[in-house]
């Protein structure tokens, strides 16, 4: 559910797992329907990941909306609309450009999936990811809403929602929620990274 990968092998056919989630699945509701990344993140990945975010090493995009359109194959079938995690106007001014906003752009682009990057916003302007999960968790929380003018665009549909790194998994948790809330259907997660760790968001 999570993306949480398991220590096994499963290949490709999921229904040979039928119902099973990891722990924190099982122990957690969570607002999004499934959540895939394509590449797990470490030291090497970092450094991309890096660049991407914060000195314009704009060319990557391509290469990871590549990666998203293998991982998240079946989700993107299923879906009406790609939207980015939202960074808050303030940080987006300092940044000068949201990352996962010029991912979600190039993946609709390939994909001829809708794409709305001002559907979500952001309105707690939360410090960086920094410190343990349930300090995590508890900055994100309620820090989203959906735009009033494009509130009329989600109602029954299937949200694809993208970032570039799942760490806790609090921020696209948050974001979901804030979809469903609005009245989507369904809300799928994209993201380029996962942070594997065997701490887990609870
Ligand atoms: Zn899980």
């Amino acid at each position: 559910m999570c993306g949480y990968p398991f220590g096994l092998e499963m290949g490709t056919d999921y229904s040979l797992i039928g119902e099973s989630a990891c722990g924190a699945c099982q122990n957690v509701k969570r607002s999004f329907t499934k959540a895939v990344s394509a590449l797990r993140y470490d030291d090497d990945s970092r450094q991309m990941i890096i660049g991407f975010k914060h000195h314009d090493r704009l060319e990557y995009a391509k290469y990871f909306s590549n990666l998203l359109k293998f991982a998240a194959a079946d989700l993107i079938e299923k879906s009406d609309l790609i939207v980015p995690v939202p960074l808050h106007n303030r940080r987006l001014i300092q940044r000068r450009y949201n990352q996962s906003a010029v991912l979600s752009q190039m993946l609709a682009r390939e994909t001829h999936i809708r794409h709305e990057p001002q559907l979500l916003q952001r309105t707690k302007n939360t410090p960086p990811q920094q410190g343990n999960i349930n300090k995590r968790s508890l900055n994100v929380r309620g820090a989203f809403k959906v735009s009033n003018r494009h509130k009329h665009l989600i109602k029954e549909k299937s949200i694809l929602l993208i970032d570039d790194v799942y760490t806790t998994g609090a921020t696209v948790e948050n974001c979901a929620k804030a979809l469903k809330h609005a009245g989507a259907e369904e809300v799928f997660v994209a993201t380029v990274f996962r942070v594997v760790s065997p701490q887990q968001r609870k």
